[in-house]
């Protein structure tokens, strides 16, 4: 039933040969390796919160469109009027969306690196995918070899994260109109980090036809509740929804993600707490010589080891109880580069001396 040639038969060749999306267990360490808000929300404010979700009919199938929470998040993020909203179980579930409603064999594009699960969808769903390099140190579009591979490939959609996932840049805001310009498909800006960021294209979907701005609450503070949406042509986000499953944002995340985003003024000073010890971590990073921290414009900080240590230090910092995300694995331009979440001072803190102490040791036994 199970055998090999069992299996051959009844799966795509192409989910055959991935590999399932790893999570590090993070049981007992600090956790700054999956780009989550390290604060939770004041007693009172977890209290009214409570008292919202009294109110929720578990018994009824939630609203289908989300009604209330759509209209609040339209506000909270300037969305043009004209365009149409589609939210989803995460982004996650939006690229899947977007992924699946393409014809069959269709070409995908976007640099690389990029946000893993654009490779890990389109390859499932058994479409062509293409990754074109990002330049080296500046991490920037090679704007001629995205336009060729445009030209040459015709990709149906591309995928551009603003700011890019792992490296933390915002892309040259000319070379993404240039991109715009030449698409003979969908581009979909993936604004995941805007609430660090301060720059967006969501302004400027009423000039691109083409063009989807897709942004989720994860990175804001509330990565357990599962919420993400995408903004575009009302003709676009038509389609879009006919291949949602109808109930796909739960009541829980409708009742609370509403309630959070009522209290906007909460994350909104979370988030400038963050981008402050962002500040100081590009700095002290910078300072320990051996490293060299790259400027982000998201809630992590992409760094480089000495040569052929990324690994040593990245374990030695799970042994001191800091866990990160081992990035030098992929090869490449990630060649001993490794990515740390910005948390809270205090973890931010334990972070520097412990990889204070990684380079030490590692370099000692070299
Ligand atoms: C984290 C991340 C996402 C996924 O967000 P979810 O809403 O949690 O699924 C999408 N895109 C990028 C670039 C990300 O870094």
């Amino acid at each position: 039933m199970t055998s090999p040639t069992f299996i051959d038969t009844i799966f795509r060749p192409q989910i055959l040969t991935l590999s399932a999306y790893h999570v590090a267990d993070a049981k007992n360490l600090i956790k700054l390796d999956a780009m989550e808000n390290p604060y939770r929300w004041p007693d009172a404010l977890i209290n009214e919160w409570l008292e919202h979700l009294r109110n929720a009919e578990l018994n009824r199938y939630p609203d289908p469109y989300a009604t209330q929470l759509a209209a609040i998040i339209r506000t909270v993020n300037h969305i043009p009027q004209q365009s149409g909203l589609l939210l989803g179980n995460g982004s996650d579930e939006i690229i899947q969306l977007l992924l699946m409603a393409l014809p069959a064999g269709s070409q995908v594009l976007t640099p690389e690196p990029g946000f893993v699960m654009y490779k890990q969808v389109s390859l499932s769903l058994g479409l062509k995918f293409l990754g074109i390099p990002l330049l080296p140190e500046s991490f920037e579009l090679d704007l001629p070899a995205m336009l060729s591979a445009i030209e040459q490939h015709k990709p149906a959609l591309i995928f551009l994260a603003y700011p890019n996932n792992p490296t933390g840049n915002l892309f040259d805001q000319e070379a993404i109109q240039a991109i715009l310009k030449a698409a003979p498909g969908l581009v979909i800006l993936d604004e995941a980090y805007a609430p660090f960021a301060n720059a967006s294209f969501m302004t400027a979907l009423p000039e691109y036809p083409q063009l989807l701005v897709m942004r989720t609450v994860s990175k804001l503070g509330l990565a357990g509740l599962r919420l993400g949406y995408i903004a575009g042509h009302p003709t676009l986000i038509e389609q879009l929804n006919k291949i949602r499953l109808p109930y796909n944002i739960n009541i829980l995340t409708q009742i609370t993600a509403h309630f959070a985003l009522s209290n906007n003024q909460v994350f909104a000073a979370q988030t400038a707490q963050i981008c402050t010890e962002r500040s100081r971590m590009l700095q002290q990073l910078n300072n320990l010589g051996a490293i060299t921290a790259y400027p982000s414009a998201a809630n992590f900080i992409l760094f480089r080891t000495p040569t052929g240590i990324a690994n040593a230090i990245f374990n030695s910092l799970k042994q001191q109880g800091v866990l990160i995300k081992n990035l030098t694995l992929q090869g490449g331009i990630l060649n001993d580069c490794l990515r740390v979440t910005i948390g809270t001072a205090e973890e931010n803190n334990c972070f520097i001396a412990a990889i204070k102490i990684a380079l030490n040791t590692c370099k000692s036994t070299t």
